[in-house]
């Protein structure tokens, strides 16, 4: 473990701290000086219990909340899917975007049990015979950051107990911030395939922390579907 990982564990566990979204002090559960409610993870109570899934209609296909459409989302009419259903829990905006922000760009790892929760919640409800695939990160962008977000959760989920399973990779593509909407999604297409010697599960649960397009679902169900799976449904923390 570097010097830095090791400092920071010791402050994470040693200081009071704020919350990571309306910045009020708090501590920590691992903390020797916590008394009262505290959590595992750098969210107060409030702001945890302020997480609560969309609960209205949803797009029968990549599971966005409906304002005044019925049944598929505009987006979504005319559009074939390789996925069979997608859930995102929360709308990419507001609290679930800044947390994801913080989870993301400054590194707060600590979030990832709170993260894994919500998704445990979501999978014992909807999806509990299913295997949970992680969307690998491009090879270059974990190099980057120095770890894998999705990773971190599904090895969250796994000690829970759900079964995980890794048979997919990710190729060189090019950035996809960089390409349009419509580019990105032949660009996504190619970007997924199978490990050498990999079959998929016959029940995967794609889990993502971001979807914007919907494509990296469709490019990773298509290689699951070539795999082997009968059906392919994803699980998406928040979606735009
Ligand atoms: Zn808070
Ligand atoms: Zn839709």
């Amino acid at each position: 473990m570097k010097a830095s990982r090791v400092i920071s564990s010791c402050i994470e566990i040693v200081l009071p701290r704020s919350c990571v979204l309306c910045g009020s002090p708090m501590l920590l559960a691992s903390s020797p000086l916590a008394a009262g409610p505290a959590t595992s993870w750098p969210l107060c109570p409030a702001c945890s219990e302020g997480f609560r899934p969309w609960a209205g209609d949803r797009c029968a296909s990549c599971g966005l909340p409906l304002i005044s459409e019925l049944g598929l989302c505009m987006r979504c009419r005319g559009v074939e899917r390789a996925f069979d259903s997608a859930y995102p829990l929360y709308s990419y905006e507001g609290r679930a975007r800044e947390l994801m922000a913080a989870y993301k760009k400054t590194r707060r790892r600590s979030l990832a049990p709170f993260i894994a929760e919500r998704f445990a919640d979501a999978i014992r409800r909807r999806w509990p015979e299913r295997t949970i695939v992680p969307v690998p990160p491009r090879p270059g962008k974990a190099r980057l950051l120095g770890w894998d977000q999705v990773e971190e959760v599904a090895r969250r989920l796994e000690a829970l107990g759900f079964p995980v399973a890794r048979p997919l990779e990710r190729g060189r593509s090019a950035e996809q911030k960089r390409l349009g909407r419509w580019e990105r999604g032949d660009n996504a297409r190619k970007a997924y395939a199978l490990r050498a010697g990999a079959s998929s599960p016959e029940l995967p649960l794609l889990v993502d922390d971001v979807e914007t397009t919907c494509a990296t679902l469709d490019a990773c169900s298509l290689a699951l579907k070539a795999g082997g799976a009968r059906s392919v449904a994803a699980l998406v923390f928040a979606a735009d």
